[in-house]
């Protein structure tokens, strides 16, 4: 048996990318461990769309090479990263052994054979493999767990690279879903999230009369055959689960069906997580984004009309290229107006081969800066309100675990995503819990368990 020790930086979906590589390598006999110092193979699940993110993992490829000297270890690296500049890591980084994309994780276990007999592998496809292949999967949670429905993206929105990384929007089928969530639900799962880069978008390319060309920038399809809403109500019936949740959804594609279908049925939660990036019509438009703010608040009456409980988060950047004082101040306005239960913040960085990187109406990172820390503490001041309305009330939490900070005392979400910690007994892991909410902070809830 050999070690392997993976390393994820940035979203859900990579995090969901690394259980599949954890599956695959099990084939091979590679078991996780959480130790560097055991592995005899290092795999990083590389992310481009934060800088941050880059940077952090081009700081742990650098430990890993330095270890490597006094030990020998397979370095593999995966992810965007990969996707986006396989040439200059396999340059720059000679003590890389396997560079591979986001579109053939499946051929790891091949890579990593190849890589034991000395061979460097550098292997990046520009296109998912027609028929989706079903990845064996190890999964790090045990009470919730993610389920790719939908990988790629169709906008083009022009700071971003997951399109050039990740390809156009490609669906699995339903019946393959339907499978793996069985199979979740018999293993003891209780809340599964539904995961796609524009997960709002699932299912219209499986449809028969599917155009490419017709795609692009976002057309839904009139009575749509497939969609999320349906794949939600197709995947309702299924035994053990209690919670369905899906991430990450485009205002545009945010329909009535969806929302009605999401009101109607019990087990999906009544949680939105639609970024707006901007509250600002003219950045909106350099963003590509396809949307108004006016259309985005419409969008969020309809929810709130139908679900009057429910949250709806949001991402912003700040500093896009041209942002003026008075166009950040119309984020911030939004912000306060649609009454966010939760954002989160970045400040713009630009992402090579993204249209926004190279216009020459960069904003200082004094300013950025400046803006996010201002929008941070509007942010926070309206999600601790927001919070705080939920004291003395009563949450559905579903028991994920140990709380993160305390490990005598437990945490779960609400049915709106909000982290509850509170006392109780372990046995209640995997559980639905009332929890009687008995103090509110800007991030999570402090509560106690009604028996
Ligand atoms: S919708 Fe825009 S930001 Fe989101 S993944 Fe697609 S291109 Fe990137």
């Amino acid at each position: 048996m050999k070690q392997v020790y993976i390393e994820t930086f940035g979203c859900q979906m990579n995090k969901a990318d690394s259980e599949h590589m954890l599956g695959l390598l099990d084939e091979i006999n590679y078991k996780p461990t959480e130790s560097i110092d055991e592995a005899d193979l290092v795999l990083f699940n590389t992310c481009t769309i934060r800088e941050s993110a880059n940077h952090k993992f081009y700081s742990q490829l650098g430990i890993a090479g330095k270890l490597k000297k006094n030990k020998p270890f397979l370095i593999g690296v995966g992810g965007c990263a990969a996707q986006d500049k396989k040439d200059w890591l396999m340059k720059n980084f000679p003590y890389v052994d396997i560079v591979f994309g986001t579109n053939n994780i499946q051929s790891l276990p091949e890579f990593v054979k190849k890589a034991e007999k000395g061979e460097r592998v550098c292997e990046i496809v520009n296109e998912l493999p027609f028929e989706l292949p079903e990845l064996p999967v190890i999964r790090q949670t045990k009470v919730t767990a993610w389920v790719n429905v939908i990988l790629g993206c169709n906008f083009n929105c022009t700071y971003c690279i997951v399109p050039s990384v990740r390809g156009r929007e490609r669906s699995r089928k339903p019946e393959d879903i339907k499978k793996e969530i069985e199979i979740l639900a018999s293993q003891g799962f209780k809340e599964i999230t539904l995961l796609g880069q524009n997960v709002t978008a699932y299912g219209y390319d499986l449809a028969l009369n599917y155009s490419k060309e017709k795609a692009v920038f976002g057309h839904i399809p009139d009575d749509p055959e497939y969609s999320l809403a349906k794949l939600i109500r197709y995947i309702h019936d299924v035994d053990g689960i209690e919670r369905i949740r899906f991430l990450t959804g485009h205002p545009f594609h945010v329909t009535d069906e969806l929302i009605e279908t999401v009101a109607e049925l019990p087990k999906a939660c009544e949680y939105f997580h639609i970024p707006m990036q901007s509250g600002d019509d003219t950045v909106l438009r350099r963003m590509a984004r396809v949307y108004t703010a006016e259309k985005y608040k419409k969008m969020a009456d309809k929810i709130r009309e139908k679900m009057p409980d429910a949250a709806i988060t949001s991402d912003f950047i700040v500093g896009f290229p041209g942002e003026t004082d008075e166009q950040f101040l119309n984020t911030v306005k939004i912000v306060k107006d649609l009454n966010f239960d939760g954002c989160n913040t970045a400040a713009y960085s630009p992402r090579p081969d993204t249209p926004a990187a190279i216009w020459e109406n960069q904003i200082d990172d004094d300013v950025k800066n400046e803006r996010l820390r201002y929008l941070n503490s509007v942010i926070n001041d309206v999600s601790e309100e927001k919070n705080k309305k939920r004291l003395n009330t009563t949450q559905e939490i579903l028991v994920e675990g140990n709380s993160q900070r305390n490990e005598e005392r437990l945490s779960g979400r609400t049915r709106t995503n909000v982290l509850v910690n509170f006392d109780g007994d372990k046995n209640l892991i995997g559980s639905l819990v009332n929890v009687k909410i008995k103090e509110a902070k800007p991030w999570s809830l402090d509560g106690e368990v009604i028996l």
